[in-house]
């Protein structure tokens, strides 16, 4: 943390940029960084090469973000957070390593950046940024209380999965008292529901199925049903939470369909399973139970090739 920090402050500039299919972690440890380096009179920008979901507009700073790698700003220095590598930050492979300052929560981080503080034991990215301000003595503004809070919020799932520990809630306590507006961020990260999303919901629960005898639970949302509904992608995001959600899953898997021959996979564990594994195997990441990745083929075939190797990782009933 001090060598990270060390190299932001000596930095001519600062890129801060987070990952594609960007969720709430990784906009709102990108944003809260952002105007904590801006805040303190230092050169910062914040880069998001996806587009920005919906429900995560009101992240102060969202309209600020710049869009594409083509116009990149003058800095000496780029900090990557929420992922391990530049193609998941949709970077240029080319980009010197020298240039990186890596912090990150993921188990799957391989670790190829020089100044890197990669540290599962933090639930959120958005939860390293807060102990980088503390060591720095930056002060936390409302504006960067919220954008952390948000991190921290949606990368536990609202407090419910296995990473809340104490220290989160003291945390989150911490945010509150310092300004967050904690009651915007959960109607719009955690409640808001447009009527695309409901369609999509009714829709794509007729496509769930059970695998390895009620152990695993898959979604699949076709394109035909973001057609339908007329929703983005991103927007189907929470349904892998009504598949884990079935008695007797340990396991629950979203499949979405891209294109004809590229789908999308989330998967979310209980108890003792690595999923991370399987989604590296697949060029993916992630923690030990919630990752994902992208597979080159069409859905029943990633479907068919995901349960192979998923099935080698299940207990045994
Ligand atoms: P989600 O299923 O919500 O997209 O992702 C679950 C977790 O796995 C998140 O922490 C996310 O950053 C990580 N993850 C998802 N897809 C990928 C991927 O393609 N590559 C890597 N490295 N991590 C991923
Ligand atoms: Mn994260």
């Amino acid at each position: 943390m001090e060598k990270v920090l060390k190299k932001i402050l000596q930095a001519k500039g600062v890129l801060v940029v987070g990952h594609i299919s960007p969720d709430g972690d990784s906009l709102g440890s990108t944003l809260g960084l952002f105007h904590l380096l801006r805040q303190q009179g230092l050169v910062a920008y914040a880069m998001c090469l996806d587009k920005v979901p919906n429900k995560y507009l009101y992240l102060p700073g969202s309209d600020e973000l710049l869009t594409s790698s083509e116009n990149f700003p003058d800095v000496n220095t780029i900090v990557l957070l929420d992922c391990g590598d530049l193609q998941r930050a949709g970077l240029p492979a080319n980009i010197p390593v020298d240039f990186i300052v890596n912090i990150d929560h993921h188990s799957s981080n391989s670790g190829c950046f020089g100044t890197a503080w990669v540290d599962s034991a933090f639930a959120a990215v958005g939860q390293q940024i807060l102990r980088l301000a503390e060591l720095a003595r930056w002060e936390i503004s409302p504006t960067v209380a919220t954008c952390l809070y948000t991190s921290l919020a949606t990368d536990t799932g609202f407090f419910r999965h296995s990473n809340t520990t104490p220290v989160v809630f003291r945390d989150a306590a911490l945010l509150m008292e310092l300004g967050a507006s904690t009651q915007t961020v959960v109607e719009n990260a955690a409640e808001r529901k447009s009527l695309g999303e409901l369609c999509l919901i009714q829709q794509a629960l007729a496509n769930l199925t059970q695998e390895c005898d009620g152990r695993v639970t898959i979604i699949e949302v076709p394109r035909s049903v973001y057609a339908a509904c007329g929703v983005d992608l991103d927007e189907a995001e929470g349904m892998i939470e009504y598949a884990k959600a079935v008695p007797g899953t340990v396991l629950a898997v979203l499949l979405r369909e891209v294109s004809a021959h590229v789908t999308r996979v989330s998967l979310r564990a209980r108890g003792d399973l690595d999923v991370s594994k399987v989604a590296v195997s697949f060029g993916g990441g992630g923690h030990k139970l919630a990752a994902g990745c992208t597979i080159n083929a069409p859905l029943p075939d990633a479907r068919r090739a995901l349960l192979d190797q998923l099935i080698k990782v299940l207990p045994h009933a």
